[in-house]
């Protein structure tokens, strides 16, 4: 039995995000510079802040807070013109065109469907960055998140209804992509579950989930980031997860794996009462979801879970989580003063590509 079959979770009914309320406005979290700490309040104030006090040689494009680099940026929810910001743009090239800045902006908010090139030059450094922006109808957006709310809300994830959800959003057909991208994620959810409903296999949830990410992230809206963030968590990409969807739990397990990897805190987050723009409990599996509850307790509290996370480290299959819970079991170790646990799960990760340093440190610091 997977975990949308067992009742584990509590199901309520369909919460505000079916209402195509775009993310990240409900709850404001404060952005923080990573190369100086410095906090903000909006994305915006902290992009200006990077452009102005950690200036880059080279033009650059910055569009919802990230510099874009080589690959294609999906745009599919309107860009605001705050939301767009160039450094250094001696000379602008859209599409071939010389323009100027506040025409390029204009242009890229206002079209629905368009591929942009842009090129940006600056005292003989050019770079360039290509745009894909496509955006749905927002009646067509919302009748996928009724089909998908209705979904979750018969608290069972099976192929019958995944087959419906396809069937019911083949009415949305500007938001095809979006509808593609939840149902890869759903059946990531039943591969990693090793579901009867389906032939994948548990490895197959990596693909799914990538495939899934690589549609839905284009999306401003609380369900994708959400499963965007979930995947990401769940590839121990947690600076992403974290950025990806701030105001939701799984954004604070997110946080809290980061401040264990970076030693800084040593701590669990304590989750802000007004996170939930999405409950994302709603949409993880049982290993992401035992690992996110682990993740967001103090560490007072996970302590008393040592025995049963040592225990989930014998029957988890990724690697991924493994290496999350190495990380949650060692420190939690260390804080029960159980030096031998400790040893024995840091030592799991001496020779990991991503956490072999904290290891080190680890061993370093005990
Ligand atoms: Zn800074």
């Amino acid at each position: 039995m997977g975990f949308w079959q067992t009742g584990y979770m509590e199901f309520h009914e369909p919460t505000g995000w079916a209402s195509g309320s775009r993310g990240g406005s409900a709850v404001k979290f404060f952005e923080i510079c990573e190369t100086c700490g410095k906090s903000f309040n909006s994305l915006d104030l902290l992009t200006l802040h990077r452009i102005e006090q950690h200036p880059k040689p080279e033009p650059g494009l910055f569009i919802r807070g990230y510099e874009l680099g080589a690959s294609t940026l999906k745009v599919r929810t309107p860009l605001q013109r705050s939301e767009i910001m160039f450094s250094h743009e001696g000379e602008i090239k859209l599409n071939g065109r010389t323009v100027l800045a506040c025409d390029a902006i204009e242009a890229i908010c206002t079209a629905t469907q368009q591929t942009f090139d842009l090129t940006l030059g600056h005292v003989g450094m050019r770079r360039n960055f290509q745009i894909d922006l496509r955006i749905p109808d927002e009646s067509d957006l919302n009748g996928v998140e009724r089909s998908v709310s209705k979904l979750i809300g018969g608290g069972r994830l099976d192929r019958r209804g995944i087959d419906q959800l396809i069937c019911e959003c083949r009415d949305f057909p500007t938001a095809g992509e979006y509808s593609g991208g939840i149902v890869h994620y759903f059946y990531g959810v039943l591969a990693r579950e090793e579901s009867p409903e389906t032939e994948l296999q548990f490895q197959d949830h990596e693909e799914r989930l990538n495939r899934a990410a690589s549609q839905l992230v284009g999306f401003q809206r609380p369900l994708s980031m959400c499963l965007c963030a979930v995947i990401s968590f769940i590839g121990n990409h947690f600076k992403m997860a974290a950025n990806q969807c701030p105001q939701s739990r799984v954004a604070a397990a997110a946080r809290s794996m980061t401040s264990l990897v970076t030693g800084k805190i040593g701590d669990g987050e304590t989750i802000p009462s007004l996170y939930a723009v999405i409950e994302d409990q709603k949409f993880t599996d049982i290993d992401t979801e035992r690992l996110i509850r682990w993740a967001v307790v103090p560490v007072t509290e996970r302590v008393k879970y040592i025995a049963e996370m040592e225990s989930a480290f014998k029957t988890m299959k990724s690697a991924f989580d493994r290496s999350k819970l190495a990380i949650l079991i060692a420190s939690s170790a260390v804080s029960a003063g159980e030096r031998v646990v400790a040893v024995k799960y840091a030592s799991h990760l001496r020779s990991s590509p991503e956490f072999g340093k904290w290891a080190d440190r680890f061993f370093k610091n005990i």
